[in-house]
């Protein structure tokens, strides 16, 4: 006997879209068979998938929980939604892991950075979570053998910037030679650099340049955050990359062609790259930065053009991106829009909630991609470059029972009122053609029929671990 059988869907195996019934046991998957199979051995509870997807939980590989928002005028900063806000929308939207960051503090070791942020999601997460190790300013060189012992720990990934991103923003950066140094023990401790990368020469040129022309407006910030510096940051970390054998990087948000031309091009050469982009650098562009409350689209680096979105969108078709994610920064429409200038425009995004169904619309129903392709990037390419696979991002047996019903006949309008985010949202107005209709986590079911039934002791932290494959060469 069973605990749970999913039946009579379709469900978007590894293998590819076959019909076929999941058997749960606790909270693994333990069989994949065919339609009506499992009934003789019968199950605690079967659910009718008729007319639905079956597919893997979402996984948002870039979130930012509790995240320190910069207040103009005000010394302290605003906290972004904890991970119980983030973590309930997630789970209505058919995501059932994110991927938060620690953020190593300067004045504290990282198994201190590790354990407060540990604190801070234990029993506040109702999804499950990883953490990307966060580094900043300049390391000091005892970083190094910490970074090892976490890295082996299951944070198999660190995040780092190569820009300050603004003016006010000072001791963000990290020195390339302290990038090249991480590098190298990510490369033998077998864990992945996360990297956001923008010209900081170049960013702050812009902002010295329009402050100087007293054009400050948010509504330029893709010439402070240009597709230019974006093509010599992502070049200058491939080739530091390319010169540590076994490095290998995940570019963040990418948002430009440069980005993507650079990412393609390293790939071709075997570099182990993966691209990331977001969803609103897909579907919005500069030009939307001069509609009503245009700062609801932005995250930082920044929307950029018709040529941008031409060659993101094609990457996404098994070329320089592999993941989308959100960059979310939950908050509330007063603290998105409080800044006006290019320095002090709240970034991050709320889209955790609509991510699946948006890119389920964008991929399979406008540009024919098969329903494989669109959970690769949604989910399972994540997984796998993130280390969580095949735990996660898999309808295989052996994985977390983390199972979405996406539901084909459910399509709708997005109204923020309908989602569980916040009391806004950069989404209002699209056109979806499905939304999930059940979301189950390890075995439970937490989302069905417009109920929510998570407990905050649901979520767990998931350790990771990079393959070989994927640290080899471009294996996605
Ligand atoms: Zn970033
Ligand atoms: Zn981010």
């Amino acid at each position: 006997m069973f605990d749970l059988v999913v039946a009579g869907g379709l469900a978007v195996l590894p293998s590819g879209p076959e019909a076929a019934d999941i058997a749960i046991a606790g909270d693994k998957i333990v069989a994949i068979g065919a339609p009506g199979g499992f009934a003789a051995t019968g199950a605690k509870r079967t659910i009718d998938a008729k007319g639905q997807y079956v597919i893997p939980g979402g996984i948002d590989p870039h979130v930012h929980c509790s995240w320190p928002i910069p207040v103009p005028g005000q010394a302290q900063p605003t906290l972004s939604g904890p991970p119980e806000q983030v973590s309930r929308a997630a789970l209505w939207g058919g995501t059932t892991t994110l991927l938060d960051f620690a953020l190593v503090q300067p004045d504290e070791t990282m198994a201190a950075a590790i354990e407060r942020r540990t604190k801070e999601w234990t029993g506040a997460c109702y999804c499950d979570y990883g953490f990307h190790i966060m580094l900043s300013g300049k390391l000091p060189p005892s970083i190094l053998g910490e970074l090892a012992e976490a890295v082996a720990d299951g944070h198999a990934s660190v995040k780092m910037f190569t820009t300050d991103i603004t003016p006010s923003r000072k001791g963000r950066m990290v020195q390339f030679g302290d990038i090249w140094e991480v590098l190298k023990v990510l490369a033998r401790q077998g864990g992945i650099a996360s990297i956001h990368a923008e010209d900081n020469d170049i960013v702050m040129h812009m902002y010295e340049k329009l402050t100087r022309e007293d054009r400050t407006g948010f509504e330029n910030m893709a010439e402070v955050h240009n597709t230019l510096s974006e093509n010599l940051a992502f070049n200058r970390v491939i080739r530091l990359a390319e010169n540590v054998p076994g490095a290998a990087l995940y570019m963040m948000h990418t948002s430009a062609a440069t980005g993507v031309r650079a990412i393609a091009e390293a790939r071709g050469r075997g570099v182990p790259i993966y691209g990331e982009t977001l969803h609103q650098y897909l579907l919005y562009s500069a030009e939307d930065y001069k509609k009503p409350n245009g700062q609801m689209y932005h995250t930082y680096p920044s929307l950029k053009f018709k040529e941008d979105h031409d060659a993101l969108w094609a990457a996404t078709n098994r070329g320089a991106i592999q993941a989308v994610a959100t960059d979310e920064v939950c908050c509330p429409l007063k603290i998105k829009v409080q800044g006006r200038r290019i320095d002090d425009t709240t970034g991050g995004n709320s889209g955790v909630e609509p991510r699946v169904a948006i890119i389920y619309s964008e991929t399979v129903v406008k540009r024919g991609y098969g329903l494989g392709h669109f959970v690769d990037l949604i989910s399972t390419n994540a997984a796998k470059i993130q280390g969580l696979y095949p735990r996660k991002g898999a309808l295989a047996v052996g994985s977390d029972a983390d199972v979405v019903l996406l539901d084909p006949r459910a399509k709708r309008t997005i109204k923020a009122e309908g989602l569980h985010e916040t009391d806004y949202s950069p989404w209002e107005g699209r056109e979806v053609a499905a939304w999930p209709s059940l979301t189950i986590l390890r075995g439970k079911v937490v989302v069905e029929n417009g109920a929510f039934a998570g407990d905050l002791k649901d979520g767990q932290f998931i350790r990771r671990k990079v393959a070989d494959d994927i640290r080899a060469r471009p294996a996605l």
